[in-house]
């Protein structure tokens, strides 16, 4: 608390990212990053910028970059935005789109960030309960909303929507916009872009950080149609001019160019993720079926708390929820085969 502190300031509840451990050498499956490393490209655009190049301001508009999305998407350049990570653009996204005097709707179990950013601009919310399968139900957001936003798959649980149930979800909302945040998309889900020429009012979001292992990099982007992506423009527009520096552009287009490497690299991240949920499986463990970079697991006879603790103390990070619902969980990001192995191996010596 501080007297200099607007009225906004004090009323703020921040968002809480997973830790990144500074000095430890730590087994690190809390943030959802990657196991493999970035396209070779990535790392020769970014050694290929000249001083230059950094002595001038990046290009505001991306253009190389959203050319090339929009040539993987079958799109059009003006159908495509980007922005400095996609928590970036979804936060222009709740200002830009979805701040409308009725309340927005999202699930009561998803991604943190969203009710952070609705505070931020005041926006009122509803949550929608997932069943108890932990499944969005679509149908019930067929009430009055002034937007709707949700993962594909959700965030932390995993699990994933068809494109047939996003389909009766646009259809059912023709009047509000409906972000679909596809963070972990790549990896088992079949992307809503795809519907993009048939409704107006979706906002596809994606990243760089998690399938194109470039969380370092802050790159993330939205697909939709122009006046969407005009309303979005206009906001960066008030705000920084230059969200992508020249390096972060530089890089971009060159794992999006990549596309043999990107495949490669999901595959890799998909096999491991077979291996982990059958092994969590031999010891006992419940994983929801996981469309996504991470498990959300439980055993039925441990505690969740009390196991994240134990895990910490023998070097290895995953993340715990102390929320209602989901307090005996664990979401543990896919590593490598190695850090999957040695989580496993010291599961089994704490359950013993
Ligand atoms: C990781 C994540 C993001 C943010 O990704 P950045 O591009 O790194 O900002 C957004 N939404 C969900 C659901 C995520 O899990």
């Amino acid at each position: 608390m501080s007297r200099f502190w607007s009225a906004v300031t004090h009323k703020l509840t921040p968002y809480v990212p997973g830790e990144q451990p500074r000095h430890k050498r730590l087994i690190k499956l809390n943030t959802n990053e990657s196991p493999v490393e970035p396209s070779p490209r990535v790392l020769e655009a970014i050694a290929a910028t000249s001083g230059d190049m950094l002595r001038r301001y990046p290009d505001p508009e991306s253009v190389a970059l959203r050319e090339s999305l929009a040539r993987r998407f079958g799109l059009a350049p003006s159908q495509v935005f980007v922005g400095n990570g996609s928590d970036e653009v979804l936060a222009h996204a709740f200002l830009g789109l979805l701040q409308h005097p009725k309340p927005i709707l999202f699930p009561d179990i998803t991604y943190s960030f969203y009710p952070v950013w609705a505070g931020l601009y005041g926006i009122e919310f509803e949550r929608v309960p997932l069943d108890e399968d932990f499944r969005v139900d679509v149908a019930d957001y067929q009430r009055p909303n002034g937007g709707i936003i949700l993962p594909n798959p959700n965030a932390p649980t995993g699990v994933l929507l068809s494109l047939a149930e996003i389909r009766q979800l646009l259809e059912a909302n023709r009047d509000s916009v409906v972000v679909v945040d596809e963070a972990y998309i790549d990896f088992g889900g079949e992307s809503a872009a795809a519907l993009i020429p048939e409704f107006d009012n979706l906002l596809v979001v994606h990243t760089l950080s998690k399938s194109r292992a470039l969380a370092g990099l802050r790159v993330g982007y939205a697909l939709g149609q122009d006046e969407l992506i005009e309303g979005l423009s206009r906001v960066k527009n008030c705000f920084n001019s230059y969200p992508l520096d020249v390096v972060a552009q530089r890089a971009a287009v060159a794992s999006i160019e990549d596309e043999a490497w990107f495949q490669a690299g999901c595959q890799a991240v998909v096999d491991n993720r077979e291996w982990l949920q059958q092994a969590l499986a031999g010891l006992g463990f419940r994983c929801l079926p996981s469309a996504a970079n991470f498990v959300f697991a439980s055993h039925p006879e441990r505690n969740a708390a009390d196991l994240f603790q134990a895990l910490r103390e023998q070097g290895i990070v995953v993340r715990y929820f102390d929320k209602p619902r989901i307090n005996q969980y664990l979401r543990i990001s896919i590593g490598s085969r190695e850090d999957c192995e040695a989580l496993i191996e010291a599961l089994q010596a704490l359950l013993a």
